[in-house]
């Protein structure tokens, strides 16, 4: 069993997975044999008498997924499980899933076998050799679909541009957090949860590994368009503040500029009389400023939105019962 015996280099190395679950019921015994072929060698990699656990989030699945999981745990005392009282979200399920997982290092890992389990003896190594935070970066993403491809790209770039700290690029969940950075995620209390940007914001020492994203082993994908969009809009608000800050700018431009044509409006007036037409102009202007209005006032909503959230404080997510832990 996992042994605690603070400071010491001999100290038996105890692994955490972290799997989120949403209506993965075809896919888990796939997983679970996946990882059992693969179990040893990453005991063997985590040297002698090291141990994993595998903490299971069942994210409010409706499909049976529970009672899957919930007959491998009676065989495999490694594997646990943590019931939310509703499906939270991804997000939410790995901050429950972080909360819950005791290992030295904890790795989240997609169900799905998108984040090949074997990249994680790269992770593990490392990890051995120092970095607290090990990335895993999806090099090939042919197997994504056209759409996520150009979405993830056009995302990226945007938050490349205004994010008020980087965020590593096309990493996903799927990485190896050190113990420590584990129970610096677990304090922070925000709600509106964009884990890859907590990830890279809290620092700690940085490495990565490639590799190249395979398709879903079975099932479908659970992030339609919309939780696609959410998720990019929980990204962007919670990792800047520029499109809050920039409408001074733009309105201190435009406010400039107006003056400037303003003062030349009145010399052309007094000096060749009095110049009625201007219907386009006058409309250009009077729309322009509309849509700035709008979409200035639309992004203090989206931040202020986000702020309501907050404010009322209300849990990251809700566990119903646990098994194992
Ligand atoms: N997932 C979850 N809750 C959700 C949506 C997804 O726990 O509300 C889990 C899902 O079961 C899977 C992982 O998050 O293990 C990634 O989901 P998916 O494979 O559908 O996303 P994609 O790979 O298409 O981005
Ligand atoms: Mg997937």
């Amino acid at each position: 069993m996992h042994q605690v015996v603070k400071g010491s280099s001999l100290r038996h190395k105890y692994l955490s997975l972290v799997v989120p679950v949403f209506n993965e019921a075809d896919v888990i015994p796939i997983f679970l044999k996946r990882m059992n072929e693969i179990r040893s060698q990453v005991l063997d990699s985590l040297g002698a008498n090291s141990s994993m656990e595998l903490v299971f989030i069942n994210d409010g699945s409706s499909d049976g997924s529970r009672q899957v999981i919930e007959a491998f745990a009676t065989q495999d005392t490694s594997i646990k499980l943590v019931n939310l009282s509703r499906n939270f979200g991804k997000e939410a399920a790995l901050s429950a899933g972080l909360h819950y997982s005791q290992g030295d290092a904890v790795v989240p890992l997609d169900v799905d076998l998108q984040d090949p389990p074997e990249i994680m003896l790269a992770l593990i190594r490392e990890w051995q050799a120092g970095a607290q935070v090990v990335n895993a970066r999806r090099t090939d993403r042919s197997r994504d679909g056209l759409f996520k491809r150009c979405s993830a790209k056009v995302f990226y770039w945007l938050l490349r541009r205004i994010s008020d700290h980087p965020v590593h690029e096309h990493v996903g969940d799927f990485r190896l957090l050190d113990r420590k950075a584990v129970d610096v995620l677990n304090q922070m209390s925000e709600n509106t949860r964009f884990n890859k940007g907590l990830f890279s914001w809290i620092g700690f020492r940085v490495a990565t590994v490639e590799y190249a994203r395979p398709e879903r082993a079975a099932g479908s994908t659970k992030w339609t368009f919309p939780r696609l969009w959410a998720l990019a809009a929980d990204g962007i608000t919670t990792s800047s503040t520029l499109p809050l800050r920039i409408w001074t700018y733009i309105g201190g431009l435009i406010a400039l500029l107006s003056m400037g044509y303003a003062t030349w409006l009145v010399i052309y007036t007094f000096t060749t009389g009095i110049d009625t037409p201007g219907y386009a102009s006058t409309m250009v202007a009077v729309l322009m400023l509309g849509g700035l209005n709008l979409l200035s006032l639309g992004l203090i909503g989206e931040y202020l939105g986000r702020v309501a959230i907050e404010v009322r404080g209300r849990p990251l997510f809700i566990v119903e019962s646990t098994r194992g832990l």
